[in-house]
């Protein structure tokens, strides 16, 4: 054997091969635009699960594949914003403004550095009052809907993610409503799937109530690592239960990916050839390609009438029947 060979044989060669080749073929790629807007809310209300990481960097990955992509920060943690190197200290005109002044996004959307064609409407702490505020408002769940499509009659957009808080809150319920498509990501962790079950039966109930148009079409699995039996348990069990919406692409644990917004940057273009960076390219890539689902939503198992929060009990809704979840189970 000769020592070229030996030394393409190592694990280290074969990772740099790999790499090599997935670069080449993301670099060979052309994304096809959407012939209309597609709106995702990015949404699971565990907390810390990838939601913004995962907002910044598929809204990157497609700005920087020629699309025109609009971020909405729809938490008062502002991460969003902080990783596109967007102003959002409290005196800036934000997304609270436009959720309870009636200030159109025009007038608040800021142009981020790092892409041509990436704008984001920034939250400021002032929304943390916004749950409450809302309560009294005419509408309340359909504010940013109403806004968001003034917007984009004026502007028009091939993307527009909205970046979520960990709840289940009127903001969230916002969002589901200005949205057609849900993205949920998912950790490769324990107790990763708890909860799912009360978010799919929420998504359901906004379906049938405030916004038919809405369906869970992606789930994006986040920090993977591959040398953990549980990270792929969780990659199976994800893919078996719903295989249409789960990508192919993994996002893997990365250190380039947790530090690139301390630099205000997205991973792409912090560290591009970096394997988080490649990942969140194939998850973009992957999304453009599959294009927006059908006008049915997929079937989701539904338990109980979950209570919306922040929605008066006068005007829950019905009881759904017939429905049985077991998704939850063996979770807990
Ligand atoms: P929250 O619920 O608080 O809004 P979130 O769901 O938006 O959280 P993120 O803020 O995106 O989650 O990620 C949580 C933390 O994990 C952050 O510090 C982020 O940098 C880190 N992180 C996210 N994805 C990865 C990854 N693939 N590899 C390593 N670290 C990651
Ligand atoms: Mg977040």
């Amino acid at each position: 054997m000769s020592i070229e060979n030996r030394f393409d044989e190592t694990p280290l060669a074969r990772e740099i091969a790999d790499l090599t080749r997935r670069r080449v073929a993301l670099a060979e790629q052309q994304l096809p635009l959407p012939g209309r807007t597609r709106v995702f809310t990015i949404a699971n209300q565990k907390g810390g699960v990838g939601k913004t990481t995962t907002t910044v960097n598929l809204a990157a990955a497609l700005a920087q594949a020629g699309a025109r992509v609009l971020v909405i920060d729809l938490d008062p943690q502002g991460n969003a914003s902080t990783a596109l190197g967007i102003d959002h200290r409290a005196e800036t005109p934000s997304v609270y403004d436009v959720l309870i002044n009636d200030v159109d996004m025009a007038d608040v959307i800021q142009y981020s550095p790092e892409f041509e064609g990436l704008a984001c409407i920034p939250a400021t702490i002032h929304l943390a009052g916004a749950e409450i505020e809302l309560v009294s408002l005419v509408a309340r769940e359909q504010r940013l809907r109403g806004a968001l499509q003034h917007l984009l009659s004026q502007q028009p957009f091939h993307y527009v993610f909205i970046d979520c808080p960990p709840s289940l809150g009127l903001l969230t319920i916002n969002a589901f409503v200005a949205a057609r498509e849900v993205l949920i990501p998912i950790q490769c962790e324990y107790y990763a799937l708890e909860g799912l079950s009360q978010l799919l039966n929420n998504i359901k109930l906004i379906e049938r109530h405030l916004n038919p148009d809405l369906a869970v079409s992606t789930i994006l699995l986040t920090m993977y690592d591959s040398r953990t039996n549980l990270a792929n348990q969780v990659v199976n069990e994800v893919r078996e239960h719903f295989p249409r919406e789960t990508l192919r692409a993994l996002i893997p644990r990365s250190v380039r990916i947790s530090e690139a917004p301390s630099y205000g940057q997205s991973v792409i273009s912090y560290d591009g050839n970096s394997p988080g960076s490649l990942s969140y390219r194939e998850a973009a890539s992957e999304i453009a390609h599959r294009g927006e689902p059908a006008a049915t939503a997929p079937p989701q198992p539904v338990e109980q009438p979950a209570q919306l929060p922040g929605v008066p009990v006068s005007t829950q809704f019905a009881e759904e029947s017939g429905h049985e979840s077991s998704y939850d189970e063996g979770h807990n």
